[in-house]
């Protein structure tokens, strides 16, 4: 059994050495006596930013530190090999949360959503149709309540949640204009994405300069995914009853010391709402997401990228590439083909 293991915490930027690629011999592929748990076989696995946090010992976090010397856990896709629970049996595919390892015991199974339309690839239930796709449903739908001919910033949009998130706002009948790091990611955003407009935020001195320049009129929603210096630049551009649906800041994840926001005093003078969530929260709704997304997927209204490495030893690259922003579109590790 291979296993990403986690060597220690991390201070700062992640390295590929902090995580080592250990195989065991001695697992015996058997559940336990008793158990009411699971043994999966591991399929795709996901990368997705808020892993760094778990990398620092944190406490009270709503998420669990990973433990040095074992391997990391994370969203993925597996297929179930033996069942202790009586909601799976053996061959349903799977996706919520498992190991960084080939084969996985899932003591608590109770939160994992079987995968039952599988004329759609696998892997997309480590993004549009998992925990990314849930995000950018809640986040943009609910959390912007956008409104028709509304102006639409999305940053990191390129991403597994920016590029649904611009989808959703073009869908709603918005203009859209999206920030990314690279060219390519630019050219996405404008002719496979929708977007009305995008610019590589690397090449803009003055942030501010360049949302006045797509949004002579002020941005009414800003999808945050990246704070920072982006979210002071929004700040001075947002509109009276502007919305800010706060979902990330991955610029300040690997900082000791968060950034400071400057310009917070707009939220009062044009009477913002900024609003944070938790995609956990929002399970309930799953259903219904699924409900909407998979005939648009199928119709080819969304579009959906995806950036495959295969292997896990290629793992911990993929994951620390997120920030750099190495990948273009969803990052997804392939453990074993089906
Ligand atoms: P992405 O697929 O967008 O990958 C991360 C991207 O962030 C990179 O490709 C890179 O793109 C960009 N990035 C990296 N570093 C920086 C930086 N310093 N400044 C600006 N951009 C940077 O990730 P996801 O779509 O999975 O996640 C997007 C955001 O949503 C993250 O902040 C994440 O934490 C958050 N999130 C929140 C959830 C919630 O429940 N609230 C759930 C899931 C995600 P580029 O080339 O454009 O720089």
């Amino acid at each position: 059994n291979k296993k990403v293991i986690l060597k220690d915490y991390v201070v700062g930027f992640p390295k590929e050495s902090d995580m080592i690629l250990k195989t065991s011999e001695t697992m015996t592929l058997k559940l336990p006596a008793g158990s009411n748990g699971l043994l999966v076989k591991n399929l795709y696995l996901s990368c997705d930013p808020y892993m760094r946090s778990r990398m620092t010992k944190t406490e009270g976090s709503y998420v669990e530190s990973f433990t040095p010397g074992s391997p990391l856990t994370g969203y993925g896709v597996a297929k179930v090999l033996e069942s202790g629970h009586a909601n799976f049996k053996k061959g349903d595919l799977i996706w919520g949360f498992t190991g960084w390892e080939e084969y996985s015991i899932i003591n608590a199974p109770e939160g994992l959503f079987k995968i039952e339309h599988t004329d759609v690839p696998l892997s997309y239930y480590t993004g549009i149709l998992g925990m990314p796709g849930m995000t950018a449903y809640v986040g943009f739908y609910e959390i912007c309540t956008p409104k028709k001919g509304e102006y639409v910033f999305v940053s990191a949009a390129s991403g597994a949640v920016g590029q649904l998130v611009g989808q959703f706002a073009k869908l709603s009948g918005c203009y859209v204009v999206g920030s990314a790091g690279t060219k390519e990611k630019v050219d996405l955003l404008k002719n496979k994405f929708g977007f009305d407009e995008a610019f590589n935020y690397k090449e803009e001195q003055d942030l501010d300069a360049a949302l006045k320049r797509y949004f002579p009129e002020g941005i009414d929603i800003y999808f945050e995914n990246v704070g920072g210096r982006m979210l002071d630049a929004v700040l001075l551009n947002m509109r009276l009853d502007g919305r800010i649906s706060v979902c990330g800041m991955i610029s300040q994840y690997n900082l000791e010391q968060s950034e400071g926001v400057r310009n917070l005093f707009t939220l009062v003078t044009k009477r913002v709402t900024m609003k944070g969530f938790i995609v956990f929260d929002h399970y309930h709704k799953y259903p219904k997401y699924l409900e909407m997304i998979i005939p648009l997927i199928k119709n080819g209204t969304i579009n959906y990228i995806e950036d495959i490495v295969e292997g896990l030893e290629n793992a911990p690259a993929a994951l620390i590439g997120l920030y750099s922003g190495k990948n273009v579109g969803k990052q997804v590790v392939v453990v074993a083909h089906e």
